[in-house]
């Protein structure tokens, strides 16, 4: 039955069922026959080539209280930064030479930068030739469709978890609707969009699991980020049971299967939680890492949770670090700008 699920989703996702999903995330036994696929897959569509997407988390204030993450507004611990317009263009150069042609501009939620103030940073990317994704979380419609219009290429902005009540629950004032409104909008605007979900929130089963799985497969998300939750000790969730590796390679995996040409993450967190967990990733599905740029003193700043791997090194450090992880895992390190090369569904 197992094998058969995972034959239905590779050749006729359309008729997967919530419970079938729920039953491949339930079974311990035949996880190795779920890997396995997800790398033939990965394979066949994307080859061995591994995207970098070089990040700079250019601010750490947020208006938001998301109840997991460790720059929340109510955090009165952090020390809080904003990079100026300058340095984040500079960082953006040094990203270029070291041949690395997608740049991800990450912050809170901080209105503290304009539409305009990112605009300007946007076309002075852009003006470098480089790819450039957005992760700033919700902004106004209006201001989507201004730095689409400025060049910039993709957003990713996860949706968390696709279980509407704890999706209310996690994030005060907020409800899976509105995300949901403002990833359609984000496709609707021609931005390849990027989802994504946490796994093992506390209230989480694998129904919840599931669900997050549909959700980005019927978003048709472009690129989709996927790591365990680790709890902050400065949250309201410091208690709780952090999220293993085992469940979120699971659901990588899946995703691939799912999306078999989409754009999926080994993500720093999966490296944060076990020091091969990236490369894990990289075997059961994930084509894409996202070393870090953030300079020092910021780095250390932008902790949504602890023991984020990678903040102690020399603050240009990671992209050749990077590039040596994907090579000893086998993999190989494409020098495109990583869009997404949408190709027809084949049988397996
Ligand atoms: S998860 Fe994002 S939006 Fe929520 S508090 Fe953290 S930085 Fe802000």
């Amino acid at each position: 039955m197992y094998e058969d699920i995972l034959t239905k989703i590779i050749n006729h996702p359309d008729s997967v069922t919530l419970e079938e999903v729920a039953f491949v995330l339930s079974n311990d036994q035949l996880t190795p026959k779920l890997f396995a696929k997800a790398d033939e897959v990965r394979r066949k569509y994307l080859g061995t080539e591994v995207f970098l997407r070089g990040i700079i988390e250019f601010s750490n204030y947020c208006s938001n209280n998301c109840l997991y993450c460790g720059i929340r507004a109510q955090n009165t611990n952090v020390r809080r930064y904003r990079m100026t317009s300058d340095e984040i263009v500079e960082r953006a150069r040094i990203i270029n030479e070291q041949d690395i042609k997608t740049v991800v501009l990450q912050s809170g939620e901080d209105p503290f930068y304009t539409k305009d103030m990112l605009g300007h940073v946007i076309s002075a990317i852009k003006s470098l030739g480089l790819t450039i994704t957005l992760s700033l979380g919700e902004r106004s419609f209006n201001e989507y469709s201004y730095w689409k219009a400025l060049g910039a290429d993709r957003y990713l902005m996860r949706h968390e978890t696709a279980d509407e009540e704890l999706y209310e629950k996690l994030h005060p004032g907020d409800r899976f609707e509105n995300r949901k409104a403002h990833l359609l909008e984000l496709k609707r605007l021609g931005y390849e969009v990027g989802a994504g979900s946490m796994v093992g929130l506390p209230g989480q089963d694998d129904f919840s699991l599931a669900k997050d799985i549909l959700f980005t497969y019927e978003l048709d998300a472009d690129m989709i980020g996927i790591g365990p939750f680790i709890p902050h000790p400065e949250t309201p969730l410091k208690n709780a049971v952090a999220g293993t590796l085992e469940k979120t390679l699971k659901m990588v995996a899946l995703t691939r299967l799912f999306l078999p040409d989409a754009n999926i993450p080994a993500t720093t967190a999966l490296g944060s939680i076990h020091p091969q967990g990236r490369q894990m990733a990289l075997k059961c599905g994930a084509n894409v890492i996202m070393p870090n740029f953030t300079p020092s003193p910021y780095r250390a700043q932008y902790a949504l949770y602890p023991n984020k791997i990678c903040i102690m090194e020399s603050d240009t450090a990671c992209g050749e670090c990077t590039k040596a992880l994907v090579r000893t895992a086998g993999y190989t390190v494409s020098q495109s700008h990583g869009y997404r090369r949408r190709r027809m569904r084949e049988q397996l």
